[in-house]
C-alpha cells in the first residue's frame, strides 16, 4: 500500500474587535447574545442609495495583523464586489479585497514536536461578514446584526503536512490575534472560523493532487477532526482506484464526517469587480511605521524573554506564553514578588489542573497572582509543607480566600516544634520494632515508612526535614 501525506492550507476568518462595522457606524455586538436585527442601518441592510465608508480602525487592526505575520503591507488597496446570493447577504455581493489585498507574502513560524516550521502566509485581506440564517423547519430567520462586521481573511500557503501542524498554526495565529487585541479568540462566539484546503499525495512526491475545501469550521477542534477525517477519506478514494473530486464540503460535528456541499466554483463565478462606491485605499508608509512601533510584545518574543530573563525551560516558557491571559497572570505574580520558577511550577501544575478540572478560564480564577505569591512564601518560610500547600491552593481556588487565612482557619500550619515531633518519633519507633530492626540491618529504604507514619499522625503537617533528622539521630543512637 502506498503511504500518503496530507497537504493542508488554511483560511482563517477573524472578526475584528472594532466598535463599529466595516462600512457603517452600527455597533459590533456579540451576535450570540444581542436581540436579532437591533444593530442594523440602511447601509448594512443594503438599502438603495446608501454608500459605504471604510472603517479606519479595521484597517489599522488589519495592518497590525499583517505586520505580526511578517507580511508586506500594500500601499494600493482595492475593495471589490464578490457576487453571490444568500438571504443573509442582502446586497447580493460581499465587499472584499481580491486583486489588491492589504497584506501579502508573510509567514508564521510554528513549533511541532520541538521543531520549528515556517508556514507561508499568502495574503490577509479585509472584508465584511454576512448576517446569519437560522433554519427552523419549513422557514428560516435572518439576523443582520453580523452583516457588515469587519473580517480579516488570512490565507496560508499549502505548507502544512500534518494535522498537528494545522493545529499548531491555528493556535499560534489565534494567540497572535489575541495578543494584538484585535480578536478576543472566543470560538464559541464564532469570532474565528476556519476553512481547510486538503489534498493527499504519496510520501516523498511533490505533486499537488486535487484538493477539497471544508468550510465553516467553527473551532480548532472541529478543524482538527474534519481534517483528520478528510485525509483518511481521500486516501481511501485513491487507494480504491477512484479519484478525489474538487469540491466544497461541510463537516457534521455530530457524525464527525465531511460531506459534499457543491462542486467548486472558480473565482470567476463570483464576478469580482472593483466596488465603484469605494475609491482605492492608499496606505501611507508613515502610518504603517507608526503602527509597527506600537505593536505589543508577541508570543515568540515573550517566550524568548521568559527563557533568558527568568531562566525558564523552553517548554515552560511556551506553555506560559501561548495564552495572553496566562502570560499576564504569570507576570503579575512576578510583579508581586514571586520567584519565576516557583510561580511557573504552580501555574503549569496545580493551577492548570484545577482550571481543566472545573473548566474555569484564567480570567475567572479566584486566586489572584498576589495570593499565589503569598502561598509560595508560606511554603518557603516552612509554615506549611508542599503537600499541605496543594490542599490550601485547592481551597483558595474554590473560595478565593487568602493562603494565610486558610492556613490559620483550618489549623494547617506545619508542625516544626522539635519537642512535639520527637515524642511522636519515639512513639513510632517503639510501636514498630520489626521495621526498626530491619532498618538497622541495612534496609534504609524503610525511612519513608517511618516518615509516612508521622505524616499520617499529623495529617501531613509535620516538617519532613525535622522528622527525617530526628529519626536519623534516634537510629544512630540505637546502632
Ligand atoms: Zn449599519
Amino acid at each position: 500500500m502506498t503511504e500518503y501525506e496530507p497537504v493542508i492550507g488554511l483560511e482563517v476568518h477573524a472578526e475584528l474587535l472594532t466598535h463599529s462595522k466595516m462600512f457603517c457606524s452600527c455597533p459590533v455586538v456579540d451576535s450570540t447574545q444581542a436581540e436579532p436585527n437591533t444593530t442594523i442601518c440602511p447601509v448594512c441592510t443594503a438599502q438603495p442609495g446608501t454608500l459605504p465608508v471604510i472603517n479606519r480602525q479595521a484597517v489599522e487592526y488589519a495592518i497590525k495583523v499583517g505586520l505580526a505575520l511578517n507580511c508586506t503591507i500594500n500601499e494600493f488597496n482595492v475593495f471589490a464586489r464578490k457576487s453571490y446570493f444568500y438571504p443573509d447577504l442582502p446586497k447580493g455581493y460581499q465587499i472584499s479585497q481580491y486583486e489588491y489585498p492589504l497584506a501579502s507574502d508573510g509567514y508564521l513560524d510554528i513549533e511541532v514536536e520541538g521543531e520549528t516550521r515556517r508556514i507561508g502566509i499568502t495574503r490577509a485581506h479585509l472584508e465584511e461578514d454576512a448576517g446569519k440564517n437560522t433554519h427552523m423547519g419549513s422557514y428560516s430567520l435572518v439576523d443582520l446584526n453580523r452583516a457588515g462586521v469587519p473580517l480579516l481573511e488570512i490565507v496560508s500557503e499549502p505548507d502544512m503536512q500534518s494535522v498537528e501542524e494545522a493545529e499548531a498554526y491555528s493556535r499560534k495565529l489565534r494567540a497572535i490575534l489575541v495578543y494584538l487585541g484585535v480578536n478576543h479568540g472566543d470560538m464559541s462566539k464564532g469570532v474565528l472560523r476556519f476553512e481547510a484546503n486538503i489534498s493527499v499525495r504519496p510520501v516523498g512526491s511533490d505533486e499537488l493532487r486535487t484538493r477539497t475545501e471544508i468550510k465553516n469550521l467553527n473551532s480548532i477542534r472541529a478543524m482538527v477532526r474534519a481534517t483528520e477525517y478528510e485525509i483518511a477519506r481521500q486516501i481511501e478514494v485513491w487507494e480504491s482506484g477512484g479519484e478525489v473530486r474538487q469540491q466544497t464540503m461541510g463537516f457534521n460535528e455530530e457524525t464527525g464526517k465531511t460531506y459534499t456541499q457543491r462542486l467548486k466554483e472558480d473565482s470567476d463565478d463570483y464576478r469580482y469587480f472593483p466596488d465603484p462606491d469605494l475609491p482605492p485605499l492608499y496606505i501611507e508608509r508613515e502610518w504603517v511605521d507608526e503602527i509597527e512601533a506600537s505593536l505589543p510584545e508577541l508570543p515568540d518574543a515573550k517566550r524568548e524573554r521568559f527563557v533568558t530573563e527568568f531562566k525558564l525551560s523552553s517548554q515552560d516558557a511556551t506553555i506560559l506564553t501561548t495564552d495572553k491571559a496566562i502570560a499576564e497572570y504569570y507576570e503579575a505574580a512576578l510583579d508581586a514578588g514571586g520567584d519565576p520558577q516557583a510561580v511557573a511550577n504552580w501555574v503549569t501544575g496545580e493551577l492548570f489542573k484545577l482550571m481543566n478540572q472545573d473548566e474555569v478560564a484564567v480570567e475567572d480564577v479566584k486566586i489572584t497572582p498576589a495570593a499565589l505569591v503569598e502561598l509560595i512564601e508560606l511554603v518557603d518560610a516552612g509554615t506549611i509543607n508542599s503537600t499541605t500547600a496543594k490542599d490550601v491552593f485547592a481551597a483558595m481556588f474554590e473560595s478565593g480566600e487568602g493562603a494565610a487565612a486558610i492556613v490559620e482557619d483550618r489549623g494547617l500550619a506545619q508542625i516544626s516544634d522539635t519537642g512535639e515531633l520527637e515524642a511522636l518519633v519515639d512513639r513510632i519507633i517503639a510501636a514498630n520494632p520489626d521495621e526498626v530492626e530491619r532498618y538497622l540491618g541495612g534496609k534504609e529504604g524503610l525511612m519513608s515508612f517511618f516518615i509516612g507514619q508521622v505524616m499520617r499522625e499529623t495529617r501531613g503537617q509535620a516538617n519532613a526535614g525535622i522528622v527525617t533528622q530526628l529519626f536519623r539521630d534516634k537510629f544512630d543512637a540505637l546502632r
